[in-house]
Formats: C-alpha cells, sequence, structure tokens
C-alpha cells in the first residue's frame, strides 16, 4: 500500500517501515519509548535514531526536536542539533546566519531554532516564486542575502 501511494518515497518508506518496526522489536522489547528512556540525552537520542535503517543526520536530529518541541519528552544535554533541510538552509542564508553562527546563539538546544526557519521558509521565505519580504516577520531585521530589491512580493 505505501509503494503504490503515489508518494514519491512510498517504495522506499515500504521496505524501511518493517525494518524500523523490527529494530524496535529487536533493541526496544517492541516499545519505541525506549529510544527516549528517561535521563537520556538530546545527542544520544539522536545516535540510536540513526541506527534506523534509512535514518540519516537530518531526520535523526528533526525527530528528537519533534520529540522535545511538540510531544514534551524531557531530555537532557547535549541537546539535538539543527536539522538542515532546504527551507532552513534557505532562510538561513538570506538571514545571514551561518548554521555555526546559529549554535552560538542557541548553544542549549540548537535544533530549537528548526522550526521558526522551517516556518519561516514555508510561509514567507520561499523557493521557486519570490520571497514575501515586505509582510515577514523578520524584515525589519534581515538583510535578505542573495534576494534580488525587485524579485520579492508583498513589499
Ligand atoms: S525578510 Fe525576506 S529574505 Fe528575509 S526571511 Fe523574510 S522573506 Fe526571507
Amino acid at each position: 500500500m505505501l509503494a503504490s501511494s503515489g508518494h514519491r518515497l512510498g517504495a522506499e518508506m515500504a521496505r524501511l517501515l518493517p525494518a524500523a518496526i523490527r529494530h524496535i522489536g529487536d533493541r526496544y522489547g517492541g516499545d519505541a519509548s525506549g529510544i527516549w528512556t528517561d535521563g537520556s540525552s538530546g545527542a544520544a537520542v539522536a545516535r540510536r535514531f540513526l541506527a534506523f535503517d534509512g535514518v540519516g543526520p537530518k531526520i535523526a536530529n528533526m525527530a528528537v526536536n519533534i520529540l522535545i518541541r511538540d510531544f514534551g519528552i524531557r531530555l537532557t544535554a547535549p541537546m539535538p542539533d539543527i536539522a538542515v533541510d532546504t527551507h532552513v538552509l534557505r532562510v538561513f542564508e538570506r538571514l545571514g546566519l551561518l548554521q555555526l553562527r546559529a549554535r552560538e546563539l542557541n548553544p542549549e538546544w540548537p535544533g530549537e531554532l528548526d522550526w521558526p526557519a522551517w516556518h519561516l521558509g514555508n510561509r514567507w521565505c520561499h523557493t521557486g516564486r519570490p520571497p514575501e519580504c515586505g509582510v515577514c516577520c523578520m524584515r525589519s531585521v534581515c538583510p535578505k542575502h542573495g534576494v534580488l530589491p525587485d524579485s520579492t512580493a508583498g513589499s
């Protein structure tokens, strides 16, 4: 069903999902919450996600950031890193933020910057069509690196 879902990664997901369920069974006795067991650091949980077939650093960090942000899972330092995807990378570049600088800004939890950057990219700082700098919440501080003056919408 996954393979024929039409999703661009459907066939791969159909292969990886059973492998992930087997991994949870073998490593965590069938209880996925063992991945983020009490007292774990964010980095340790990210490393545990990396042990899943098909999971790379971006997905591992993203999964941990979601656990903390959306599910209230409490983890200890070191916390997960920024999960850089195309939205995050584009917004960081236009804001003049290097990934390393972003880590300096929020060393307690660098990955906390993921969602705001992703949201900016999704809501205003588009790719494939002009960024909406005129209505973007970062307009007063953003240097708009790489954005041509006549290429913005909503200005
Ligand atoms: S002000 Fe423009 S370039 Fe800067 S983050 Fe917003 S949409 Fe992107």
